[in-house]
């Protein structure tokens, strides 16, 4: 019989990597989503990234269509941004005292956000939204608090009820280790149904401290708010006396200066904000009303402090990263960009024969795998995942980085050209002709 020599395929550095680092990380990741358990096969390890690139540690140049799941609106390592950081470092790392940075940013935020009065840092946006929950409850003297079935808060306790991407992605329900008398403090109802929401003050009429909506949900992928459905949140919690939060941590700074609230027109009495707001390093912050947040200790009896809060390197790439997308035409630029890309993934995916739907606001988009309009989680979760993992990997070899979940969103950036754009879409052609097979 004839013998037929294998070839013998050396493992990637990134596929050594990720065996050293399940030996000592549990799962071999610092966040779950990275393991791309909801698309298959290796994750990539990462050496260093520039504008709409990131490289890979075995040397594969891929357009990155997630932006650090978010922050790096300006693209990767920004000279201004790098500059900005390094001279700031040189004055110290952490204080643990105040300093004027904090003041110009928290300023920038107030005159940006056209919610926010006074603003508190945290250092991720699961801080920011606990805390904001905390503060609604000891604002109102009130318990529960509703979310939206599909929305991400981060991975507080009160939040790990129904919570979308990362948690679907796995398969897990809810997490063990979140006691039920605190999970019972959260009402879930359906994104897009004001019904719902109704329903939920009918059952609890003076116990909702908090209703907290993204206002563009990112973490079912892209689900846009329906016309009228944000304002109608607002006439709900102003009737019932609850406080209503925007949990901004994707859309601010994103959709527009000020956030999914400037873009809609609805106010919230308090907003979490995170991501774009850092510039890539660890801050996030919550404010809104001025007599909600003046709750906040010291100047009021809810408890909420950082060792690293406000942390100047963090603050520095946060005010550099603001002030940039003050300049003109950004978030034109941004809108125009991605409805090129996002539009024409959607053209070609319809014409290889395969179902798909196109949600996308400003910057933000996901094309679902389902012939059927998604509005929530119900119809989020009709999309053929196994054949998004598909194309996901036939990108990926193609040299376009995806977000590796069909309920994540894919951000742009500003450094996102034509060029980027056009040579994108060449890779899904191929990507897509190699998927027919
Ligand atoms: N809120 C929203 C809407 C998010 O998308 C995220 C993170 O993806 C968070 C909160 C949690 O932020 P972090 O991961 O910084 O804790």
């Amino acid at each position: 019989p004839i013998t037929m020599e294998t070839e013998k395929v050396s493992p990637s550095r990134s596929e050594t990597l990720f065996e050293q680092a399940r030996a000592v990380i549990p799962g071999g990741v610092n966040s779950p989503v990275r393991a791309f358990r909801g698309v298959g096969g290796t994750p990539l390890f990462i050496r260093s990234a520039h504008g709409p690139y990131m490289t890979d540690v075995d040397g594969k140049r891929y357009v990155d269509y997630i932006g650090s799941w978010g922050p790096m609106i300006l693209g990767h390592a920004h000279p201004e941004v790098l500059a900005a950081i390094h001279s700031v470092i040189e004055r110290g790392t952490s204080f643990g005292a105040p300093t004027e940075l904090e003041v110009e940013i928290a300023e920038l935020i107030v005159s940006l956000v056209p919610s926010i009065e006074k603003v508190r840092m945290v250092s991720s946006g699961t801080e920011a939204t606990m805390a904001a929950i905390r503060v609604a409850r000891g604002f109102t003297g009130r318990r529960k608090i509703v979310k939206f079935i599909g929305c991400y808060h981060g991975h507080g306790d009160a939040f790990l009820v129904k919570a979308g991407s990362g948690v679907a992605t796995l398969g897990l329900p809810d997490s063990p280790g979140v006691p039920a008398e605190v999970s019972q403090q959260t009402i879930t109802v359906p994104y897009n149904d004001l019904a719902a929401v109704e329903a939920a003050f009918a059952a609890y009429p003076d116990d909702i401290a908090a209703v907290i909506v993204e206002p563009v949900v990112g973490n079912m992928g892209c689900v846009p708010p329906r016309p009228g459905y944000l304002q109608g949140l607002r006439d709900l919690t102003q009737k019932h006396g609850a406080v209503l939060i925007f949990d901004e941590v994707m859309t601010g700074f994103r959709l527009a200066r000020g956030g999914a609230q400037e873009l809609y027109g609805v106010l919230p009495d308090m907003t979490c904000l995170g991501k774009v707001m850092g510039g890539g390093l660890p801050a996030a912050a919550y404010g809104g009303r001025a007599d909600i947040m003046d709750c906040v200790a010291p100047a009021g009896p809810v408890y909420q402090a950082g060792t690293l809060s406000g942390n100047p390197v963090a603050m520095t790439a946060g005010l550099t990263t603001l002030r940039l997308l003050q300049q003109p035409g950004v978030y034109e630029q941004l809108d125009r960009q991605t409805k090129k890309v996002s539009e024409g993934l959607l053209q070609l995916i319809r014409k290889a024969g395969l179902p798909a739907t196109l949600n996308r606001v400003g910057s933000m988009f996901t094309i679902f795998f389902t012939d059927g309009e998604v509005t929530d989680w119900d119809s989020a979760s009709k999309s053929d995942t196994a054949l998004f993992g598909r194309f996901f990997h036939a990108m990926l070899h193609e040299g376009v980085y995806l977000p590796p979940s069909q309920y994540e969103a894919a951000f742009m950036g500003l450094a996102h050209t034509d060029e980027v754009v056009e040579a994108t879409l060449a890779a899904a052609e191929r990507a897509l002709d190699k998927l027919a097979y």
